[in-house]
């Protein structure tokens, strides 16, 4: 019988951001359902009553909403928009708002989940949310952009709230679309109201260090990780998948304290050259061409071989998904830096720590963003604006005590980073939960 290759193709199309290919069939991994494992294999260790957990797990409101946009050529476009507040237990909701081809329910709820233990790794007073909105943003005019926004913001506005809930930019939005929530919710309210939002223009109230937030934080859970395993940095090497905001500044601060860079993929294509890319000089290039490919001094290789290059550490900065029990034996790097969320599924992780590769979870390792907006959060309703060295010092301390937090457990109850990681924050939340009661 020949084989169907059109449900197949039309499956891989759709799903495009979280599949695994198994012999002749494409199957969609379920973020959501990998985000639920990992809280369970941290929750066996800790013993934690049932309905405690069962209470904790599941995001505490899923809100879904078509939202009529007026297009540049005066007709209506229905987009399918969330927001999912997974939890408000240690604080108000936080998470940012993605505009993506491929957002669905069961994303949003899986980057909303991540967002709470996040929060609580990095011991900020936040809960966890996410937003998003199914369209193409690379195919939009910036008033479409703008329509969108604010049609988003106002469908949805009572969600909202320094108090409530505190979105963020995330993939396909930026400071520019933040501006337009804050207007859009502050003119409601007839009053500036800055600390609804993070990751706002620095002229609106963003902070100074939140673009490099998150690349920082990775750069500094990662020299954590190095000084713990006795690896120099001056003589590491490193790839990286993803060379957008966290991939490229991640790079650049490793590549400051001396790590050669040897591999570096986008979603246009991959470059090596075995005796270092120029980092600062590929930043450049990238902005004028939009690309990494072409290069000078480097040639382009397997897309494939960025993940699998002999470095001491890998850092994923782009999709979920991307190291699975397929390809996770394939991973030579002694390090990886999560700074994408979900880079690695629950079975690879299994394969990773057989092989003693050390893993810094992406609610340790990116946590640097959220951390920088709880910042911004701060400085916005104390009216007190930071320097950007004082930014970058406090958000160092969070870092590297956070690290430490997550090492301890991980010895205490000799386990993976990962599972450590989820303890800290589970008992964190837990607590929290346990000392104001559920209320029923
Ligand atoms: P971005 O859009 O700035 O960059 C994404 C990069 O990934 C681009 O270089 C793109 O070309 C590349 N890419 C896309 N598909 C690829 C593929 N198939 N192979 C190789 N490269 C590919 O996004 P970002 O803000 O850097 O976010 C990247 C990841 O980090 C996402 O998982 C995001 O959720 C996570 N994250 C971002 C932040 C933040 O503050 N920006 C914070 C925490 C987590």
């Amino acid at each position: 019988m020949p084989p169907k290759k059109t449900a197949k193709k039309k499956t891989t199309k759709k799903h495009s951001r979280s599949v695994v290919q198994r012999k002749n069939t494409t199957i969609p991994i379920s973020v959501f359902a990998n985000v639920m494992k990992q809280i369970d294999a941290a929750a066996e260790k800790l013993h934690i009553d049932k309905s405690i957990m069962d209470f904790i797990k599941v995001p505490r409101r899923s809100t879904m909403m078509n939202l009529p946009v007026r297009m540049d050529d005066g007709s209506f476009k229905m987009f399918q928009a969330f927001r999912v507040q997974h939890s408000i237990a240690r604080g108000p909701a936080k998470g940012g708002i993605r505009f993506h081809p491929n957002v669905s329910l069961d994303e949003v709820q899986a980057l909303a989940s991540w967002m709470t233990w996040k929060s609580a790794v990095v011991n900020i007073p936040f809960g966890g949310g996410k937003g998003g909105v199914v369209c193409d943003p690379t195919k939009m005019s910036e008033g479409e952009l703008e329509r969108t926004m604010r049609r988003y913001t106002a469908d949805m506005i009572d969600l909202f709230g320094p108090d409530d809930d505190v979105p963020a930019p995330d993939v396909g939005t930026g400071p520019k679309t933040m501006a337009w929530f804050m207007d859009t919710y502050s003119m409601r309210e007839n009053r500036s109201i800055p600390g609804v939002v993070t990751g706002k223009p620095i002229n609106l109230g963003g902070s100074l260090g939140r673009n490099e937030a998150t690349g920082r934080g990775v750069m500094l859970t990662t020299r954590s990780a190095a000084k713990h395993l006795g690896l120099d940095l001056a003589t590491a090497t490193a790839s990286v998948q993803g060379f957008g905001n966290v991939g490229s500044i991640s790079a650049r601060l490793l590549h400051e304290l001396g790590v050669k860079f040897t591999h570096v993929a986008d979603v246009t294509g991959s470059i090596t050259n075995s005796k270092g890319i120029d980092i600062p000089k590929l930043i450049k290039y990238v902005e004028k061409n939009k690309t990494v490919l072409g290069f000078p001094g480097t040639k382009e290789c397997k897309p494939q071989d960025v993940l699998y290059a002999k470095v001491d550490i890998l850092v994923p900065a782009a999709l979920e998904n991307q190291i699975t029990e397929k390809n996770a034996g394939k991973v030579r790097a002694r390090i990886i830096a999560e700074g994408a969320n979900g880079p690695v599924t629950p079975e690879a992780d299994v394969i990773l720590a057989k092989n003693n590769i050390f893993v810094i979870p992406d609610i340790l390792c990116n946590a640097g963003g959220v951390t920088v907006s709880y910042f911004e959060w701060v400085q916005n309703r104390i009216g007190y604006y930071w320097t950007e060295e004082e930014v970058n010092q406090r958000l160092e301390q969070k870092m590297d005590l956070a690290f430490e937090d997550v090492l301890k457990a991980s010895k205490d109850n000799k386990t993976t980073m990962r599972i450590a990681a989820f303890i800290v924050a589970i008992t964190r939340v837990v607590d929290v939960v346990k000392l104001r009661g559920i209320y029923s």
